[in-house]
């Protein structure tokens, strides 16, 4: 007969520890208040620093880079260009900052054809002066920190000047990179930095970089002034043009990083951003996003292959025009919102089918015939990173020196940059017209690096990501946008899946993943398929309707994402 009461008073004791249990775990995943992914745990490490004193996510921005500039120097640093997306949260906004090379004022356009007038050998064209643009990063890091700064500007480069100064462990990743097939050590002082005794450093061993510990220090000190003008900006200037490069000290002095509109289409319930033109990425990613969406809407896309089928066919045809139409608009006519208009879009989506593949799609406006394709490398350098702050600010940034170790000229303790190869090095399309990524005085040249910030329909931010990649980041992204918002997968899972790319040509799926699987399937559908290593390094954070964050960090690279509480 007492044995009712009991059973009742056990119930609810076990209910209350049921709900303390669950708001537990809840509170261990509490929202807020930040979230850091970046392709290096140091780099990390001094993103979480600044968050937990107090900064924003661009004083975070700043000291990460700072620190990428050290401890992988083969891919992104202030010798080199970026593009930020920053959402602020009051009031709620994106900005786009353009921290992307200029071409110097003397080159001409005939800079990369050799002397019989045919287009240099790519690879010709990399190392030394020639390529080197002037780097944007820091400049623009300085125009986003006067507006959403909220630690003093020296405080953002202590932990990368520690680092440089006590050493870091090098990783397997940049041992690797020391090792890959390409001429590493033909100038000094790299090969003696890199390459002691002749020999490529190795994995576990300390690194120290007093040099750039040093350049560090007076930017920290006197601001980027320090680096565009002075005997920064003059070494530069005589390591460029001491090998082959037309850069100036005027051209160093005149930069000027800007901010621009970003591009942004209302997706899936989503308003998604990306970088406007001199990036190629955020329309492009805006392009595919948008296709893929009319696509699915006609058919019931329910199978893994026919999501993946319809996500190919509509980067296809925004690469067609991508490769077609697009260049830096402040020197070239780009039609820019034909090409992101509905009724545009909706005319191009009708040409995909679900049940056969379009082949090599034609860009859709005039002049059909002059496709450029992209080239065939894999890259291995650029790091992107992705931060949300305590107030609710985000920072989607992708920042690059183009090849890995970028022109392999070091000055001050970094890499320059090589940017000037993304320009299309034939100024003209087959048929004679100029292109409109061709090399011109004070030009960018066209990137892919697609930071993307995605809103929810509370302005908030859901998702916060990109990728380095080459032309392929486009493809990289665009999967994870379409995977997380329009299929629910969780961002993790979304970056870990297989890579599916195609950029108006051949379908490359991802070896040694699930992607692979797909080959019968889209071969069946017309797909020429090639399988391959995909090296993407995908960084971001996705805030979920209920405030609860979580951050995605690519295996295929070394980076981590860390919260912040
Ligand atoms: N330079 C390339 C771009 O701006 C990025 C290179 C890479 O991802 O490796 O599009």
């Amino acid at each position: 007969m007492t044995s009712k009461p009991i059973a009742f008073w056990h119930l609810l004791v076990l209910f209350w520890s049921l709900l303390l249990v669950l708001a537990t775990a809840r509170a261990d995943e509490t929202p807020q208040p930040g979230m850091v992914a970046a392709a290096h745990p140091l780099a990390t490490e001094a993103g979480v620093e600044m968050l937990e004193s107090g900064g924003s996510a661009i004083d975070a921005a700043i000291a990460i880079q700072a620190v990428l500039t050290l401890v992988e120097p083969q891919s992104s640093g202030i010798g080199g260009g970026a593009f930020l997306l920053h959402y602020a949260n009051q009031p709620a906004r994106v900005q786009a900052y353009d921290g992307r090379e200029t071409a110097p004022s003397a080159i001409k356009p005939d800079h990369f054809l050799t002397e019989s007038g045919t287009p240099m050998d790519f690879l010709d064209a990399v190392p030394g002066g020639q390529a080197v643009g002037v780097p944007g990063t820091l400049r623009m890091l300085e125009l986003a920190h006067e507006e959403h700064g909220a630690l003093p500007w020296e405080a953002l480069f202590q932990p990368a000047i520690r680092l440089a100064e006590q050493g870091f462990e090098v990783t397997p990743r940049l041992a690797d990179m020391l090792r890959i097939d390409l001429p590493l050590d033909a100038f000094e002082p790299m090969a003696g930095y890199f390459f002691p005794a002749g020999e490529p450093i190795s994995a576990g061993v300390t690194l120290t970089n007093p040099d750039l510990a040093d350049t560090l220090t007076r930017i920290a000190n006197r601001g980027a002034e320090a680096f565009y003008e002075g005997p920064i900006a003059e070494s530069i200037v005589a390591t460029v043009q001491g090998n082959g490069g037309k850069l100036t000290r005027e051209d160093m002095a005149g930069y000027q990083a800007l901010e621009r509109e970003p591009v942004c289409r209302s997706i899936a319930d989503h308003s998604i951003c990306g970088m406007p033109l001199p990036s190629s990425g955020g329309m492009t990613v805006l392009q595919i996003l948008s296709l893929l969406e009319m696509a699915s809407a006609e058919v019931e896309a329910t199978t893994r292959l026919t999501r993946r089928h319809l996500l190919l066919e509509a980067s296809r045809l925004g690469f067609a025009d991508r490769n077609e139409y697009l260049g830096d608009a402040d020197f070239v006519d780009v039609p820019v919102e034909t090409l992101l208009s509905n009724d545009y879009l909706a005319e191009r989506a009708a040409l995909i089918s679900p049940t056969q593949s379009l082949g090599t799609a034609s860009p859709g406006l005039a002049n059909p015939e002059s496709a450029m394709s992209s080239a065939k490398r894999i890259n291995h350098s650029t790091s992107h990173f992705s931060v949300l702050d305590a107030r609710g600010n985000a920072v989607s940034m992708t920042s690059s020196i183009e090849m890995p170790f970028g022109s392999r000229l070091m000055v001050g303790g970094f890499m320059l940059n090589n940017q000037l190869t993304d320009f299309r090095f034939d100024p003209e399309a087959a048929d004679g017209r100029p292109h409109p990524n061709r090399v011109q005085p004070g030009k960018r040249p066209l990137s892919s690096m697609s930071p993307v910030i995605a809103l929810d329909t509370d302005d908030q931010p859901r998702l916060i990501i990109g990728s380095p990649g080459g032309t392929r980041i486009i493809g990289y992204v665009a999967q994870r946008v379409a995977d997380v918002l329009m299929a629910g997968e969780e961002l993790q899972t979304a970056i870990e899946a297989g890579s599916v790319i195609n950029r108006n040509g051949v379908t490359e799926l991802e070896a040694e993943t699930p992607a692979e699987a797909l080959r019968a399937g889209l071969e069946a559908l017309g797909h020429e398929i090639e399988v391959g290593p995909l090296t993407s390094g995908l960084h971001g954070v996705e805030r979920l309707p209920d405030g609860v964050i979580h951050g995605g960090a690519d295996p295929r690279r070394e980076g981590t994402a860390v919260k912040v509480r």
